[in-house]
């Protein structure tokens, strides 16, 4: 714990961490070499992990990296933090995000945005380190910490996973407790963790797993023991390739990375089958109508009263008055923007051109998967992110909907609950970090953790 304390402090440029919490990473890794003494060493006993700020942290910062959020000590702890405490975690801090985990490069954060410690050959440009769990795979990346919570509601682990050369897992929907996790979009949002092995992403998500009265979403299912299945055998199982996503103009490493990943899956004893998911040109747009409209719906609890921010308001000024001002103060723009397509969407004369549309597409896209799987496959293989990681700054000018193009091969797998694993399996030509994705049946994220371990 003090090595990665003193880690963090000469490694302020990354801006990774955002709330310091060093007395309780002593306290709790004093706590931790008692248990040792005893004999009593859970899993994760002394181990040192950073926290997204979405996750409410007890009497510590957690502002989602917003504005609105500011001053915000929660009264309780997150379940997945007070499990992962359970089993002898150390917080050295909380991590860096998109607000609200509403981006994919980190630039949205109030604190400004983390940085990749990749550099692209020999230039000097700082790299986003992806969003929204930028702050998360900076830290894992850059040795700040051996593992880091994430989320992802449409990409935010994986993503930023791909952009950092490290290892991050969306579990299925309902496998990790969603309770004191600031809410995105509740039909999307899950926890993961993020790290820099395949072996401890199975050990972190054991930790991090298993059914929670107080979220009625998590599943009331055993956790396996998710380390004990990788066994490095997949000999005989069907992974799937979904012509679907070979996109036009994917740039020809990522289609060279991809192969080179069925020729590893091959190698090890798989059987590739080349698969359609007819619907997946559909998951973007209905992705960016059903996470808007339930982020409205969600935010609109930060009306200045119960948590946070309050603006001063004039004489004169009533409680509409107080709204707005402290709304408009304390969202930023990507917020306010998806708070209003999202009240659009949602909206009387739009509700069914657009809402319940995008409802009825999402299940025919969660159906494609339903029936490869049915079909006989275990595991489908596709790209993570259309590209490697991209400078700061690129995208300022840029239409939203170009950043919103990065989770093209993520959102899929929210829409349908699936798990799904970003995993580094190799470089650009520029010598960055390039992932794959694997995706599996639902509840199976040790049989997909076990096919993610043969592509490192
Ligand atoms: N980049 C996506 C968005 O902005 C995904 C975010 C996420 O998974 N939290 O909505």
């Amino acid at each position: 714990a003090e090595a990665h304390l003193t880690a963090i402090e000469g490694a302020g440029a990354l801006n990774a961490f955002v709330h310091h919490t060093p007395d309780i990473a002593r306290a709790q890794a004093a706590a931790a070499d008692t248990r040792i003494k005893a004999g009593d060493a859970p899993a994760l006993c002394g181990i040192p992990i950073g926290v997204k700020d979405l996750f409410c942290t007890k009497g510590v910062p957690s502002q989602a990296a917003s504005r609105i959020l500011q001053g915000f000590k929660p009264e309780y702890e997150s379940t997945v933090t007070t499990q992962l405490f359970g089993a002898g975690a150390v917080m050295l801090g909380k991590l860096n995000m998109d607000e609200f985990a509403m981006g994919s490069s980190n630039e949205t954060s109030t604190y400004g945005n983390a940085i990749n410690p990749w550099r692209a050959g020999n230039s000097d440009a700082a790299l986003t380190p992806g969003g929204s769990s930028g702050g998360s795979a900076s830290a894992v990346a850059a040795r700040l910490c051996l593992g880091a919570t994430g989320t992802d509601t449409g990409g935010s682990i994986r993503q930023p996973a791909a952009f950092t050369g490290t290892v991050g897992i969306k579990p299925t929907y309902g496998r990790v407790s969603r309770w004191g996790i600031v809410a995105f979009a509740s039909s999307l949002d899950q926890a993961g963790p993020m790290t820099r092995t395949v072996r401890d992403s199975a050990i972190m998500l054991g930790a991090m797993a298993g059914h929670d009265p107080k979220d009625s979403t998590s599943a009331d299912l055993a956790v396996p023991d998710f380390e004990a299945m990788l066994t490095g055998d997949i000999k005989g199982q069907v992974i799937g390739v979904p012509r679907e996503y070979r996109m036009d103009g994917m740039p020809e490493e990522i289609d060279t990375l991809w192969q080179d990943g069925i020729e590893m899956l091959r190698d090890a004893g798989a059987e590739i089958r080349d698969i359609s998911l007819p619907h997946t040109k559909y998951a973007l747009p209905t992705y960016y109508v059903i996470a808007p409209a339930e982020a409205s719906s969600n935010l609109a609890r930060y009306d200045g009263v119960r948590f946070g921010h309050r603006a001063d308001i004039g004489q004169g000024d009533g409680i509409t008055e107080m709204y707005e001002k402290t709304r408009a103060e304390g969202f930023g723009p990507e917020v306010q923007r998806r708070v209003m397509v999202g009240t659009y969407v949602l909206s009387a004369g739009f509700y069914d051109a657009y809402y319940n549309r995008a409802r009825k597409v999402r299940a025919l896209i969660k159906k494609d998967f339903d029936d490869v799987f049915a079909a006989g496959v275990d595991a489908i293989l596709t790209p993570a992110t259309p590209s490697s990681a991209f400078e700061l700054g690129s995208m300022a000018d840029a239409d939203p909907i170009e950043m919103y193009l990065n989770d093209v091969f993520t959102v899929t797998v929210n829409l349908a609950g699936l798990p799904g694993v970003a995993v580094p399996t190799g470089q650009d030509r520029k010598g960055l970090p390039m992932g794959l994705q694997v995706i599996g049946k639902p509840w199976e994220e040790g049989a997909l953790l076990n096919v993610a371990q043969c592509l490192e």
